[in-house]
């Protein structure tokens, strides 16, 4: 039996006429860029985060990269973020033309560690990135309270966790703005790519719509000078199709997750991933610790079992951070980690005979 990594193939086959007459409608009407299939997912996904605001752009990465340039962060500035992440996370922060300051990840949760940023803050910080990392939040309600303490500007980065929570508030609600992608893999995945923001505050609305789209609110009126980054009409009416299924997929992932962990639990050898108490999972990836990783890959590769490791290297530790001159002692867990998780198939159509097949050549491996 084959079981693929993601099977995108299947979910589209699940809402086929839905996306199809979707993607028919936005040719019929021509609104190729921008348009009312924009607006209505804006609305829609605003209205499902809760939040007053949902600006669209082109991906996940110009998301951050615009709530940093519209709060004008820049030149002689840090912000701090986590050593275990997607490279759109810190290079958006130099990019933006601010210095990246990581911090080591928190033991089995894989997120930032609120322990260990007071001692990264200096006169220069100005805003905090937590990433919501594989689809659990961070501990959001120490990161909320450091950033009151130092005045700092929390920008979350929600690309992974559409929709989770943290004591019942939704991922990217908690600061200043939260950042998403709607790359095709994500658990709100377009076909192609998109991405979004969203924020309570009206100030970083307007000036984020206003650079994202050539620093200019109307049309041939350039305040600034900005970029261009939009979300284009046919991926948002892909998008909003799939909104209305994304709380059952979610909870699909989380199940499946739930199979996972009953059925490794009684494999010493492997340590299936935590739940924060008083928060949410969604399970964009299913993530455990072993020894011998590269060894089960093989193994389960053998068996056609696709794996994936989210991330082989530590941001620090790439070769584009060799700048900073950081050593291992310095993220002793994100080192140690970055060894030793394997992410194992994990979608929302995930059968039962398929985790059987990967939690039974995971046990063949360990006997
Ligand atoms: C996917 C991802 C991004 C970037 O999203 P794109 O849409 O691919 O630009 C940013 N941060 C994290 C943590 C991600 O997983």
């Amino acid at each position: 039996m084959r079981v693929p990594f993601v099977d995108l193939k299947v979910q589209y086959n699940s809402i086929k006429p839905e996306i199809d007459a979707a993607i028919q409608s936005v040719i019929e009407k021509t609104a190729f860029i921008g348009g009312q299939f924009v607006n209505a997912f804006e609305t829609a996904f605003a209205e499902k985060c809760g939040t007053k605001h949902c600006i669209s752009c082109a991906n996940g990465t110009d998301a951050i990269y615009i709530i940093l340039k519209a709060m004008n962060i820049g030149f002689g500035d840090e912000v701090i973020t986590v050593a275990n992440s997607w490279i759109s996370t810190s290079e958006t922060i130099t990019q933006a033309g601010a210095k990246p300051v990581f911090v080591d990840i928190e033991p089995d949760y894989f997120h930032i560690d609120p322990k260990r940023i007071e001692e990264k803050i200096s006169k220069k910080t100005k805003a905090i990135i937590p990433v919501h990392l594989y689809g659990q939040p961070a501990r959001m309600d120490e990161i909320k309270r450091i950033c009151e303490k130092y005045k700092l500007i929390l920008i979350e980065d929600c690309a992974q966790a559409h929709l989770s929570e943290f004591n019942g508030k939704k991922a990217g609600t908690f600061g200043l703005a939260g950042s998403f992608s709607f790359y095709p893999g994500k658990n709100l995945g377009a076909y192609g790519d998109a991405g979004a923001i969203i924020t309570n505050d009206d100030g970083l609305a307007m000036r984020a719509r206003m650079y994202a789209n050539h620093g200019a609110l109307k049309k041939h009126h350039h305040e600034i000078e900005g970029i261009n980054s939009r979300m284009d009409g046919i991926q948002a009416a892909i998008l909003n199709v799939k909104l209305k299924h994304l709380d059952k997929w979610n909870l699909a992932r989380h199940e499946n997750a739930l199979k996972y962990n009953v059925l490794l639990s009684g494999v010493s050898k492997v340590k299936t991933p935590r739940i924060r108490q008083n928060s949410s999972h969604i399970f964009h990836l299913y993530v455990i610790r072993t020894e011998d990783r590269d060894g089960l890959a093989h193994y389960l590769k053998s068996k056609q079992i696709d794996t994936g490791i989210h991330y082989p290297t530590a941001l620090p530790f790439m070769p584009a951070y060799q700048y900073l001159g950081h050593k291992p002692a310095d993220f002793p867990v994100a080192y140690e980690y970055q060894n030793e998780i394997l992410s194992l198939p994990m979608y929302p159509e995930l059968h039962d005979d398929e985790i059987n097949h990967v939690v039974n050549s995971i046990k063949e491996f360990y006997e």
